[in-house]
């Protein structure tokens, strides 16, 4: 699969994987969608030293979403890798380290916390954790098997791979009927396959969807098969109502059905809900003192990329104060 940013504009994301020089930080930021970066331009223009790891996917959700219009200062609107390059190169302005590694494990037991990659460790004296929350599953079998190969949860990476085909959505959110909209743009055709007769999408994605003559809506119906030789060939949909299944012929099946909150490797170190969503208990601060969160790793209400960027600056904030006020007690 391609670098969503080089899917939509051919631009090359500048970041430089690999090891950085000094490993100790007074602000450890992981994860790099809008919360993590914000923050980061935050606490770096402060004067904190300050890393981003950034996970598999510099720049988070947004990396998968086509044209942002509600995003305050673009007045035509801004594709979310344009948006999330612009963070990375402001926060980048102001001296923030960012590295592309996955952390594997962390230890907020006791100061200065680490935190470790597959390659290396750092320390810091704060902790922002802002991993925001990956797409959910169909949980088929088949899902499985057929990922990279014309199973896709990314519209904006992956939509160009279906030029001329017919391609289905399943989901009702706002994400679903935006992917959907982004595919007619190469798709042959493109249906929509939900659960329920009403969608959850908001009003005006809604509009566009039933507007475009490309996109058909199927109700009441879930996906319970994929089969193709070496990549997606037919989708088996049952109707929820009647158990009538209806085999559709499709070259690729987007899944845009919400998402699950990035938060395995903090079991047993910050609080997390029944959800698996951290809790905040004084504003951005975790129950651990210098470990704070920010983004969609802990708001399931907004989920917005401006509310996470509202949180990271929020956090970056509270932290900035945070380091002041131990410094204080400790000198
Ligand atoms: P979402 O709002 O949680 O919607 C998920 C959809 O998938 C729902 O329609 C749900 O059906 C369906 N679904 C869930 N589990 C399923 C399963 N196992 N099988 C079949 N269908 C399933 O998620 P989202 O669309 O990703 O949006 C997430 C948040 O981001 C929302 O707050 C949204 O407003 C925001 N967002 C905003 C924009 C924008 O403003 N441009 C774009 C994208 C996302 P039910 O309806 O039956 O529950």
């Amino acid at each position: 699969m391609t670098n969503p940013v080089d899917a939509i504009n051919g631009n090359e994301y500048d970041i430089r994987p690999g090891n950085v020089e000094n490993t100790h930080f007074d602000v450890a930021i992981i994860g790099s969608g809008p919360a993590g970066y914000t923050a980061s331009i935050y606490t770096s223009r402060a004067k904190l030293r300050t890393i981003v790891i950034s996970g598999s996917l510099p720049g988070g959700q947004l990396m998968t979403t086509t044209e942002v219009e509600n995003f305050p200062g673009f007045i035509s609107g801004i594709t979310g890798p344009e948006l999330m390059m612009n963070m990375q190169q402001q926060s980048e302005r102001f001296g923030t380290t960012i590295v592309v590694d996955e952390v594997t494990r962390v230890d907020f037991k006791t100061r200065p916390f680490k935190i470790f990659t597959g390659s290396t460790h750092y320390t810091s004296n704060s902790i922002l954790i802002s991993t925001g929350a990956t797409p959910r599953k169909l949980g088929l079998k088949s899902e499985v098997d057929f990922s990279g190969k014309g199973v896709s949860y990314c519209a904006t990476c992956d939509g160009p791979f279906f030029r001329n085909q017919d391609i289905i959505v399943v989901g009702g959110g706002d994400t679903a009927l935006e992917e959907a909209t982004f595919l007619t743009k190469f798709g042959k055709s493109v249906k929509i396959v939900h659960r329920r007769d009403k969608l959850r999408a908001s009003k005006i994605l809604q509009e566009r969807a039933f507007e475009n003559p490309k996109i058909e809506f199927i109700w009441n119906s879930s996906v319970i098969k994929i089969e193709g030789e070496n990549k997606v060939a037919k989708v088996t949909i049952k109707d929820n109502n009647t158990g009538k299944e209806t085999i559709l012929n499709a070259g690729g099946l987007f899944v845009a059905i919400g998402h699950e909150p990035n938060t395995n490797i903090f079991r047993n170190q910050v609080e997390l809900d029944e959800r698996g969503y951290i809790i905040l208990n004084n504003h951005t601060r975790t129950n651990i003192e210098g470990v704070f969160a920010a983004g969609d790793v802990h708001d399931h209400r907004y989920r917005q990329a401006i509310t996470a960027a509202g949180f990271g600056c929020m956090a970056a904030l509270d932290i900035e104060r945070w380091l002041s006020e131990s410094r204080g007690k400790e000198g």
